[in-house]
Formats: structure tokens, sequence, C-alpha cells
């Protein structure tokens, strides 16, 4: 089956490495430890993903440009993907460095990890990648989620007070704002370019009960992007995937969700 893949995360093999340890100290049996980008994107063009959105963060500043820089490179190198760089609230000139990954190297957006990079999404250090993304319609990837861990930067209020500021803002909630989801899915009524991805929602770790996602893809049909979360997964992308399709029968449902809002979300 073809279909778009709105969340997958390829890393420089340094720091893919770090982050597979990173995982197995903390408990998790990643499925995919080891595995570098090149063999990562592969697996998943075998699998039948023939766009995917390919997210990178930085988890502290001035590591944004070479990271960043590496994505560029390794996005010129295939077909079909679209990538979303990192930026940190405490790198020098953000502006600037907005408006270059924007515009000179195209980006489709940023991914920005509140847990990870320790900022509320409503800091107001963040204004530049704010407006970099609402004046040139790209998109954010927003975990804003209480995984892996709880701190004082996430939740869905610091989300909600973003979206009050930046009605228009194009953003992609990352696990369907898990373990919020209510709080999250709730704001879809408010904002017309919001979205949430499935990455990792359903497997083991994030289990939710069948009838109560049921529920959600089909009360916000036009706003679900399938994802897998690649390769922060104790499972197969295969397994995740065929979870959620046994879960999504209806074609019109499956279309939107496996590809049509994905494209709508890279639309410009
Ligand atoms: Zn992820």
């Amino acid at each position: 089956m073809k279909y778009h893949d709105g969340h997958v995360h390829f890393f420089p093999p340094p720091l893919k490495n770090a982050i597979d340890r990173w995982f197995a100290t903390a408990g998790w049996n990643i499925y995919y430890r080891r595995q570098q980008a090149n063999e990562l994107l592969q697996g998943l063009r075998e699998g039948g993903a023939d766009q995917i959105s390919v997210l990178v963060y930085a988890h502290k500043p001035g590591m944004a440009e070479s990271l960043n820089a590496w994505l560029y490179d390794f996005g010129n190198l295939h077909q079909g993907l679209h990538l979303f760089g990192t930026v940190h609230p405490d790198d020098k000139n953000l502006d600037v460095l907005v408006q270059h990954f924007l515009d000179d190297w195209n980006f489709d957006g940023f991914k920005i990890h509140a847990n990870v990079q320790q900022v509320s999404v409503d800091d107001p250090r963040l204004a530049p990648v704010m407006n970099g993304v609402v004046e040139r319609k790209r998109g954010l990837v927003i975990h804003a989620g209480r995984e892996p861990h709880v701190n004082a930067f996430v939740g869905w209020r610091p989300f909600a007070r973003l979206m009050a500021r930046y009605p228009e803002l194009k953003v992609q909630v990352a696990h369907l704002g898990f373990d919020e989801m209510n709080e999250f899915v709730a704001m879809s009524r408010d904002y017309p370019y919001l979205y949430f991805d499935t990455a990792a929602i359903g497997s083991p770790r994030f289990a939710v009960p069948t009838q109560r996602l049921q529920k959600i893809f089909e009360t916000i049909p036009d706003r679900i992007i399938y994802g897998s979360d690649v390769p922060i997964l104790e499972e197969s992308a295969a397994d995740h995937r065929n979870r959620l399709l046994h879960m999504i029968t209806d074609p019109e449902l499956r279309d939107n969700i496996f590809l049509k809002n994905a494209e709508q979300f890279w639309t410009r």
C-alpha cells in the first residue's frame, strides 16, 4: 500500500547512536537500534512510504546549523522528503537562522520538541520561528505532550496560549497530544490549520482504546496525519501501521489519514 509518513526522525550517525543509548537507559527496547538513516529510509520505502516528513531536533543551542545542514544534504540525495529542521530558543540571531533555513534551504518548517528542548511552545523567544512559518505558509511539528517525561514545559496549556496568539499557525501536533488527547483535539474546532499525527500511538507503550481512537479519527477526519515515529519505536513500522489500518476500515478515511491530510499539510 502506498502511503505517506508524516513523522520520521533521521539523524547523523553519532546523534542517532546517542539517542539509541538514551532510550536504552530509559528502558526502551528500540526496534531500530543501530540502524542509520539510509537503512531506515530504505525500509520505509519497501513498506510503501513514498513521501516522508523528516524531523530533527537540537537539544542545546549552537547545533541547529550543522544538524540542519546534514538534513538539507540528506534531502538533496533522496526524492519525496519534506524537511523539518530545528532551531533552539537560545540560538544567536534566531531570526536570521529561521530565514536562512526557510528561504535558502526551502525547509517545509520546523520541529519543536518542548520536552527535549526544555522550552514552552509559547516562549516569546520562539517568535521568529512562529512569524517565519506563518508568513510563508510553512508548518511546525510540535511535540508538546508529556512523554517521554513530564516537566514544566509541556502540556496543552502552553500550546493553547500559542494558538491563541497565532491562530493561523499550521501545526501538526505529534502523538495526538498524548496523554492529553481530548484537550489538544478540542482545539481543532478553533484553528483551521491544526493537525495531529499518529506517531507511536497505539503501540504498547502508548496504548489507547481502539474505540477512543476511532472516535477521534471520525470526528476530525481531515486533520489526522499518519506518522510512525521511526526509529523511536519498540516495534516495526509495519506492525504499528497495521494496527492502525485495522482500526481505520473506511476507504475514504484511510485515504485521508494515509495520504491526503499530509499533502494538505505540506501545501504552502
Ligand atoms: Zn517523534
